[in-house]
């Protein structure tokens, strides 16, 4: 059993994660301050204006008794509600759920199927959100705004999980209908764990640049209802290979071959959702349960569990 527990957000000296003098730095570093700054520079008083209707989308399937996603849900669903309730001028909570189809769980439709969705239920900022995370409530203001134009916003940063990479995009991120339509969603054909929201960011750099950072809040905190670090992650992974996407390299390097087919949009138009059932959860909630679809290429044969 692992303990549960908040994990807050550490405020870090910009001057301590600089580097040594001469010492290349390709990539930026995790500078809390510097966000800080910007969000000043914009004089917005926060992430964005206020969404009419906030939609968050989470991807949900409970098929295996490990991971104990039911009771991730049953925690999940009346904390999101209270919280987005107390927060926002109005909102929609999808839990999109992956059928029994005998294939690996596959993320990235679930998100661009439950945004779909909310997109026709209108919504007009969009928060992909893991079951096992629940917000603080000084997170409100990340979750009641439409982020800007090309300032997408990862919530999940404040998580210690995400804290470390600037190239995270997991576990929580805030959209606006533009962008996420602008980067194709996420990609279909990621079967399994992992993956799918490096191809996120991929898509960013791609359409606004290489050097895109997300925004994110400078405080808050998430509450991991799994309690596993990253190490402690991997190692559990590590005796189910089987539940992870084992062709993510492959497919990191079809990106710039197929990411403006391979999303919201495939080749043969739009993607669809096929709904085979859907369960009331409460206020403003619903599970809807999907039938997901095959790529129709090579990645099909790695779709199966
Ligand atoms: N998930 C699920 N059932 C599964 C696997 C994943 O419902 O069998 C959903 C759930 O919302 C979860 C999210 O996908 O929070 C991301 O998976 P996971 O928590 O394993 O990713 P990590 O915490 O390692 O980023
Ligand atoms: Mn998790």
């Amino acid at each position: 059993m692992y303990k549960r527990q908040a994990f807050e957000f550490l405020a870090v000296d910009a001057a301590a994660l600089a580097p040594a003098p001469g010492a290349a730095c390709a990539r930026p570093s995790y500078r809390p301050r510097d966000r800080g700054a910007k969000r000043k520079r914009d004089d917005d008083g926060g992430p964005g204006p206020r969404a009419a209707r906030v939609a968050v989308v989470v991807p949900f399937r409970d098929a295996h008794v490990e991971q104990k996603r039911a009771a991730h849900l049953a925690t999940f669903v009346p904390h999101v509600t209270a919280f987005l309730a107390k927060h926002c001028a109005d909102y929609r909570v999808f839990v999109v759920e992956q059928s029994a189809d005998g294939r690996k769980f596959n993320r990235g439709q679930l998100l661009n199927c439950g945004y779909v969705l909310a997109k026709r239920a209108g919504c007009d900022a969009f928060v992909f959100h893991d079951v096992d995370l629940l917000p603080s409530d000084d997170l409100g203001p990340w979750y009641a705004a439409k982020p800007r134009a090309g300032a997408p916003c990862h919530v999940a940063r404040v998580w210690d999980r995400y804290s470390g990479n600037p190239d995270y995009f997991g576990g929580v991120a805030s959209w606006s209908a533009g962008d996420f339509e602008r980067i194709n969603g996420f990609p279909n054909n990621y079967w399994g764990w992992g993956g799918e929201d490096d191809e996120m960011m991929r898509r960013s750099k791609t359409v606004f640049g290489e050097g895109f950072t997300m925004a994110a809040p400078s405080a808050g905190s998430l509450e991991d209802l799994e309690d596993m670090g990253i190490a402690e992650k991997v190692e559990f992974l590590r005796g189910h290979k089987d539940w992870k996407c084992n062709v993510r390299w492959e497919l990191r390097d079809e990106h710039a071959a197929t990411w403006r087919s391979n999303g919201l949009r495939i080749a043969g138009g739009d993607l669809g959702v096929v709904e085979v059932a859907t369960a009331d959860l409460g206020d403003r909630a619903s599970k809807v349960t999907v039938d997901l679809a095959l790529a129709g290429d090579w990645t099909d044969k790695h779709a199966p569990e």
